[in-house]
């Protein structure tokens, strides 16, 4: 790739379970900027190889060199690469910008000036065990809720809350709210019907199955409703201490979904054996994928800068959106001891940016479900702004891809502030609102150590 400019990105894998990069769709941004990008293949033998081909070994032991490849080695070399082959090119100071770092944070302090975060896999221990915890739900209550009712409920979630962010336009950007004055239980008795459906998908580009789906109807009940407020409620021990995190209200459930035609006869275990095994990979994988190390002074100190962008409404990792929020607090209280709220949260602000959230947007996409919500385009440009401008992103940039205002622009509010609209949804403000601030402060006491 050419490099006109004195930029080097670096593209980190989006998520896509054990893919070490995302192919050329995200790279190939960086030279509309000026700006050079790379890829790795993390040593995995080619570049559309992921994790599982190389893990664990043939003996089925842990493949440690490729858990720390994919952890942050191979993107701490391609950096240094790429600045290496800038520089013999250019004879230049030369910027790294990464993108989707989400592992390397607290490592190589002085490596990039600017990191671009969205949708970063954090507490990986407790991130994948949580993919089961709807299941567990629904065995302990002894409901297993049809796909279509769980759609239903969301569907009136998002209804019943879309006005409570000042505008109706079938974007529920105030999920916090929805938390705090919407009752699941008003869903009881609604009614709902979907069409028999076959949908099929390819697990990890190796197995291809399909699931068929008759024909539902019938009403919201309250098992229902109970199964998708315990979720939100999120994984707790027996004795009632919260562990880990699920989704906001308004989401899509996809984990929770049943399926028809199973012919598998496996048990569930208990919450209790959740946080087990959320233990375990905590404890397997602390300093390789783990990724919630929240001391990020010497980043700070070395100028660095960081966007941090994610989906409120997720659909494919509840989790993932709150986990790294979760992260966000935890760097405020690490690098600010001491200091007050306000105060500290203004200090990190001024580095570390974080826009909670891209309206309706769901994993790192737009949200299928909400689609009048904007999404990000110009975080490269924002950033190289920033970093060799001055030019301090208060807001960030995003655009309507879909929906009604396709092509429009809007601006992204920085936690904490959240958007509000007024004059009938003609103008949006930032605002302090420490009710739903409160919201997303969380506590996990299940932990005898904390989770950062
Ligand atoms: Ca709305």
């Amino acid at each position: 790739m050419l490099c006109p400019r004195d930029r080097v990105c670096v593209r980190k894998s989006g998520g896509g379970g054990f893919a070490i990069n995302s192919g050329s769709k995200f790279i190939a941004s960086a030279p509309i900027y000026g700006a050079a990008g790379g890829l790795t293949d993390g040593g995995f033998g080619r570049f559309d190889n992921q994790l599982d081909a190389v893990f664990p070994t043939a003996n089925g032991t842990v493949n440690w060199e490729a858990i720390y490849s994919i952890g942050y080695e191979s993107h701490h070399e391609l950096a240094l690469i790429g600045k290496g082959l800038h520089q013999e090119s250019l004879q230049r100071q030369r910027h790294a910008i990464l993108l989707l770092p989400g592992l390397l944070r607290g490592r190589f302090p002085d490596l990039f000036d600017g990191m671009i975060i969205g949708a970063p896999a954090i507490h990986y221990g407790q991130q994948q065990v949580n993919h089961l915890f709807p299941d567990v739900v629904e065995q302990t209550i002894g409901y297993y809720p049809p796909p279509c009712e769980l759609e239903k409920i969301m569907n009136l979630t998002i209804a019943a809350c879309d006005s409570r962010d000042g505008t109706i336009d079938g974007v529920l950007t105030r999920s916090d709210l929805c938390q705090l004055h919407f009752n699941i239980n008003s869903t009881i008795g609604q009614h709902f019907s979907c069409p028999a459906e076959t949908t099929s998908e390819n697990l990890k580009k190796h197995i291809s199955v399909s699931y068929s789906t008759p024909a539902q109807n019938g009403t919201v009940t309250a098992q229902g409703a109970l199964a998708a407020s315990i979720m939100l409620d999120g994984l707790h021990t027996l004795y009632g201490k919260p562990a880990h995190i699920w989704y906001q209200p308004g989401a899509a459930c996809s984990d929770a979904e049943t399926q028809y035609n199973s012919d598998t006869d496996e048990t569930s275990p208990a919450y209790d054996v959740l946080k087990e095994w959320m233990e375990l990979g905590w404890k397997c994988y602390a300093d390789s994928l783990q990724t919630q190390w929240p001391d990020l002074t010497d980043f700070r100190a070395a100028g660095g800068k960081i966007i941090h962008y994610h989906g409120e409404i997720r659909r494919e990792h509840p989790d993932r959106f709150l986990g790294p929020l979760h992260y966000h607090e935890s760097v405020r209280t690490t690098v600010y001891p001491d200091v007050s709220y306000n105060e500290s949260t203004q200090a990190l602000g001024d580095w570390y940016r974080l826009f909670l959230v891209v309206p309706g947007a769901a994993h790192c996409e737009l949200n299928p479900y909400e689609a009048n919500g904007p999404f990000p385009q110009t975080n490269i440009g924002v950033m190289i702004d920033w970093v060799e401008n001055g030019v301090f992103p208060t807001t960030l940039n995003a655009t309507h891809l879909a929906g009604d205002n396709v092509g429009a622009n809007a601006q992204l509010c920085a936690f904490p502030l959240r958007p509000l609209w007024t004059n009938n949804g003609t103008t949006m403000d930032g605002v302090y609102d420490q009710a739903s601030i409160d919201t997303w402060q969380y506590d996990f006491d299940a932990w005898s150590l904390p989770l950062y």
